[in-house]
């Protein structure tokens, strides 16, 4: 049966200040947001599968500086980055994971090769980079992930640490994170998760975006989800699977199961975020708790829309098909 199909991404989700975004860097986004919307949503346009349009988005977002994977990751208290990523089919039920690398240009397509490449579900360290030399990954310089921003960010975070100081960091300077769901024309779910994890992160620190349940899920008996947020409060509740057992054992629809474990589960413990999700009949939920995140989706019509705060949709409308 042919479906049409739906794509959504985010961008990472937190205190985001309008005053922080001037004109010129909203459109930015939006723009960064469109071009990666388009990049997942023409390979399932042609018929694509779900798997291969999010691992496209995240591969668009992660070469965009301005979002905080790949190209533009956060540093580490030192002066590293630490790439995490997963990917999951909610075809097969399959999923590949990898943390704390450097390296790979596309640390999603680290994350898809281990789930096709390799007997195991997650891969973390030295040996995690020794699998993407071996297996022929695209690398680049460590220096290419970095820009001026972040290490703005991490210098103003370690003076702030050392001066004990509040901290009235924008979570835009904390975290970020980047993300895709998609349902394809064969009924097929699928998710992909890609971050630079927290600013100033203690070396070896992981945080949800790779862990399977947490920052990501696929499943066709329920939905795919991509999660984004303050990461260690969404391993602690499994945020993402806590969606899909409501899903599948509560009976509630994807709006209610994403919507309480966003408002109800995370936000009174401190889980500032949000979450992307799609479920196989096409309904789609992007909640968050926070002021504001950025994301985008292809929805049934066709139409691209894009969104930084709670209603402040661009759309564009459908590309000729
Ligand atoms: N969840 C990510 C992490 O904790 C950060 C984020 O999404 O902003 O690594």
């Amino acid at each position: 049966m042919s479906r049409t199909p739906i794509l959504a991404l985010h961008g990472g989700a937190g205190t985001i200040p309008s005053g922080s975004l001037t004109p010129e860097l909203t459109d930015a986004y939006h723009a960064g947001i469109r071009a990666a919307l388009e990049a997942g949503h023409a390979v399932l346009r042609a018929g694509g599968s779900a798997l291969d349009a999010v691992t496209e988005t995240v591969m668009s977002l992660e070469e965009e500086p301005l979002f905080n994977a790949g190209r533009g990751a956060v540093y580490t208290t030192a002066a590293t980055h630490e790439m995490d990523a997963a990917v999951m089919d909610g075809a097969t039920g399959r999923a590949g994971a990898i943390a704390g690398i450097c390296g790979p240009r596309h640390p999603v397509l680290a994350a898809r090769a281990v789930m096709e490449q390799t007997a195991h579900v997650f891969l973390a360290g030295e040996g995690a980079m020794a699998f993407c030399r071996e297996i022929g990954l695209e690398f680049m310089d460590p220096a290419w992930f970095g820009t001026e921003r972040r290490l703005d960010a991490l210098r103003a975070e370690l003076a702030r640490r050392a001066s004990g100081a509040a901290d009235t960091r924008s979570d835009a300077d904390r975290h970020g994170t980047v993300g895709a769901v998609a349902l394809d024309a064969h009924g097929n779910l699928a998710a992909a998760t890609s971050t630079g994890g927290l600013t100033a992160k203690t070396p070896g620190r992981v945080g949800d975006s790779p862990v399977i349940g947490a920052g990501t899920w696929a499943d066709n008996a329920t939905c795919a989800i991509s999660a984004t947020g303050q990461g260690e409060l969404f391993i602690r509740v499994a945020a993402a699977h806590e969606i899909a057992a409501r899903m599948r054992w509560g009976g509630q629809s994807l709006a209610e199961a994403a919507d309480d474990v966003v408002n109800r589960v995370l936000a009174p413990i401190g889980g500032s975020g949000g979450l992307i999700a799609v479920d196989a009949a096409g309904n789609l939920a992007l909640p968050f708790n926070c002021e504001g995140m950025y994301r985008g989706f292809v929805g049934a019509d066709g139409g691209f829309r894009s969104a930084i705060h709670r209603e402040d949709w661009r759309v564009r409308q459908a590309l000729s098909r």
